[in-house]
This record gives structure tokens, sequence and C-alpha cells, in this order.
């Protein structure tokens, strides 16, 4: 017998009848045996019509007063999901209770709509188990010391998972979505994707990081902190298949490296559209003048990513920098009242129609040239490369959006991880 987390996607929970099948796959599992816990998503397009509908109210959602009244809207997607699914599981012939996140507690920190998890209460989950009942917790959200209501960003209902599974020491940690598994990239981008039977810790690590939205960043995070035993499947497969088939399917994130000979340079490419550029342009050049930029930035809590400074001509120098597109506008305005008088800068100018697109591959630490293979691809495409950074086991390049779908699909083949025709 094993205690075993389950994760629902939005998807999966899309209609009474996928929660049905959820319910009847869950059942299946406790029957077996296991103590079950399951975290499901809000159903499909709820959570983006609870927040269209505040936006409607009050477009800008700046000050942390809005901000909160947001995570009091977005969480209740969630508490929905949980209370039909332990009715469908009820229904089952299967004992079932859900929880809130402030009912189990999931205590978090007060960063509304980007809150991360500090402590969870097992007590009432480990004693609804012990008396052989399926519990069903919701995803995303938490509560603060204040007991205010927190969400943990979108996609957070993977971490939610991750970090119950970590809190109960869970043997395993399984993440049902609407694809099959990890691919070598959206496999709704590039056709020939494959998947991937195992990946790398560290390579899913940068891939969620580098914006393959399968699985949260912090959800990959939580799994290295803790150790906890991961896995990415299908809720699309028969609820019926037996278990053993079903819990070997999909893609395993490893913790050893991987001892294949044929270890692959490049396992995956990942795209983000969710960034924008910004320029300072004549920017006097001279010791600490990347901080005057990016000091202000960093105080208004907003992240940067890519960074960039030309070399100088007649001592001003250009300097360059990526933020999320939520941030762009606020960003703007700091830079144009604020850094622009302290600095002397001539001029900000700004791109919001940019993409980020990566290679990741652990493969790369042990070998040469790999960069340059990317930039030759890009090239062979006509694709003009505005910004480069690198790591030990990534690359990433921005460049215009509309060249995104072509730009990974060149990377896709120029790294050898279209999927080899049908004979
Ligand atoms: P869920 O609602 O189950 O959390 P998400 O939409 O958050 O599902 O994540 C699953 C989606 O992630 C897939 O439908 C796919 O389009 C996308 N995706 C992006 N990159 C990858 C990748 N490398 N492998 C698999 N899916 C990916
Ligand atoms: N419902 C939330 C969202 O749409 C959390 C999640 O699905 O993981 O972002
Ligand atoms: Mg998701």
């Amino acid at each position: 017998m094993a205690l075993i987390v389950h994760k629902y996607g939005g998807t999966s929970m899309g209609s009474t009848e996928r929660i049905r099948n959820v319910a009847k796959r869950v059942a299946k599992w406790a029957r077996a045996g296991h103590q079950m816990v399951v975290v499901p998503s809000a159903m499909s397009g709820e959570t983006n019509r609870l927040l269209g509908l505040a936006k409607e109210l009050s477009p800008a959602a700046t000050t942390p007063e809005l901000q909160r009244e947001l995570d009091m809207i977005a969480s209740t997607g969630e508490q929905v999901s949980v209370g039909l699914l332990a009715i469908a599981l009820q229904a089952e012939g299967m004992p079932a209770v859900s929880y809130t996140g402030w009912q189990v507690p999931i205590e978090t920190d007060t960063a509304y709509t980007k809150a991360r998890i500090q402590r969870i209460d097992d007590q009432r989950v480990r004693a609804d188990l012990a008396a052989g009942r399926v519990v069903i917790i919701t995803g995303f959200q938490g509560v603060d010391a204040g007991s205010n209501i927190t969400t943990l960003g979108r996609g957070g209902s993977d971490t939610s998972a991750v970090a119950v599974a970590a809190a109960l020491k869970a043997d395993e940690c399984l993440i049902y979505t609407d694809v099959d598994g990890v691919y070598t990239t959206d496999p709704r981008i590039v056709e020939q994707a494959r998947r991937l039977h195992t990946i790398s810790f560290e390579e899913m690590l940068e891939m969620a990081s580098l914006g393959s939205k399968v699985l949260q960043i912090r959800s990959v995070e939580f799994a290295g902190k803790y150790r906890v035993p991961l896995r990415v499947l299908s809720s699309f497969t028969p609820w019926d298949i037996p278990i053993d088939e079903e819990a070997s399917s999909g893609t395993l994130i490893t913790f050893e490296e991987d001892v294949k000979m044929e270890q692959a340079v490049v396992s995956g490419i990942a795209f983000n559209r969710d960034e924008a550029k910004i320029s300072l342009l004549g920017v006097p050049d001279k010791p600490g003048i990347a901080f005057s930029i990016l000091g202000p930035v960093a105080d208004a809590n907003i992240d940067v990513d890519v960074i960039i400074q030309n070399v100088s001509h007649d001592g001003k120098t250009d300097f360059s920098f990526t933020v999320h597109r939520n941030d762009y506008a606020r960003t703007m305005d700091l830079l144009k009242s604020v850094v622009v008088p302290r600095t002397g800068a001539a001029e900000v100018t700004g791109d919001t129609r940019i993409c980020k697109v990566s290679i990741v591959g652990i493969g790369m630490r042990s070998h040469v040239g790999v960069a340059s293979r990317m930039f030759q691809a890009l090239s062979d495409e006509g694709i003009n490369i505005q910004m480069i950074t690198t790591s030990e086991i990534k690359t990433s390049v921005v460049i215009d959006e509309k060249y995104m779908e072509l730009a990974v699909r060149a990377l896709h083949k120029a790294f050898d991880l279209d999927q080899p025709a049908a004979a």
C-alpha cells in the first residue's frame, strides 16, 4: 500500500462527465489499496472567466488591495472542483472529503497572485486517510498568516500537488493532464514532437522556467528540494486500464543523471511569449549605470530576465532587458519618470512583440558548438536574433514574435528531435 497524490488539470476536470472519469480512476487506485490524495484545478476556462469579471470592473490590478480580491475571486474555481469531485467519488461508493487551502491549512506568504507555500499541516489529511477516505484538496490556493486567501500563480495547482506530496512524504505524485507526458517541445506547435520517457530534474526545471507550461516551475523546484517522485501522464486514457500500465506511462522526472550512452545533446525546445523588451538608448557609460537602471526596477518588485549592455561609443551605450509583459507598462512608466532623469539616457523604447526560444539539454555540458548550431538553424530561416543568453544547459534567444513557430520547428529539426517518420 502506498500514499499517492494525483493532480488533475483544468481540461481533465472540464465537464461533469470528465469529473466522473477522474472519480472512477481515483476509485480504482483507492480500491487497489492505496491511500489517495487528489488535487484538482478549476474546470477549464473558469479561472480566466473569474479574472475576466474582475477586469471588467478594474482593468489594472496594481494595488495589493486589488490583488487580494483577485485571489479571493480566482480561488473559487478550485473550490467548486473539489466539491464536485468529492460528490462524484461518493456516487462511486468511495468515501471522500474535500478541503480548501485554508481548511488544511496550506500556509503561504502574502504575495497575492504569486504566493509561495511555506508550510502544510498534514494532521487533518492524515486522519481522513487513516479513516479510509479519499482526500481532495484545492489546487492553486493557500492562506496567509492573516487568514487572507492567496493563490500561487497561474498553473499553480501543479505546485499545490507536489507540495502536498512532499508534506505527506507521498510515494509518488502523478500529474494527470491533457497530453500523455513531457514532449521534446509543445506538441501543439510541432506535430513531430516526441514524448520523453524520462527527463532529468535539471532539464525539467529549465524547460518549465523557459516557458513549457506542462509543469509550473515551482512544482519542479519542490520536487527537487524534497525529492518527490514525479510523473506527468494523460488523464484521457480509459479510466479502467490496469494500474501497472498506467503507473509506468507518461514521463518520469529523474534525479539521477541518465547513464545512457546516447544522451541527446539537446533534450527539448521551450518558448515563451510572455516577455517584452525595453531599451534605454544613449546612456552615459560609467560605473554603476546598470544598478541605476535596474535598481529602481527591482525595488518595484519587477523581475528582469535577459539583460544586454552594448559596447559604448563616445561614452554612451545602449542597455536592453526583458520583463514580463504584465509588468511592461509599469516598467516603462518607471523608466521615464525615475530612471531617465537620473541617468540622462536619451530615449526609452519598448517592444512587446518578442518571444524567447530556448534549447535545453544536459548534453550541452559536454558538447561544443551547440549554440552555433542553433544560430545557424535560425539564420538559415532568415530569423534575426535580438538578444542571446546562455547557461550550462540552455541557450536562449530573443526574436520577433512572428517567427516563433518557425524558429521552434527549425530548431526541433536541427537538433534531430523530430519523430522518425513512420515506415
Ligand atoms: P493542465 O490544465 O493539465 O495543468 P496545462 O495546459 O497547464 O494543463 O499544461 C499542459 C499543456 O502544456 C499541453 O496541452 C501542451 O500544449 C503544453 N506544453 C508545452 N510544452 C510542452 C512540452 N514540452 N510537453 C508537453 N506539453 C507541453
Ligand atoms: N486554475 C489555475 C489556473 O488556471 C491553476 C491551475 O490550473 O493550475 O491557472
Ligand atoms: Mg497546468
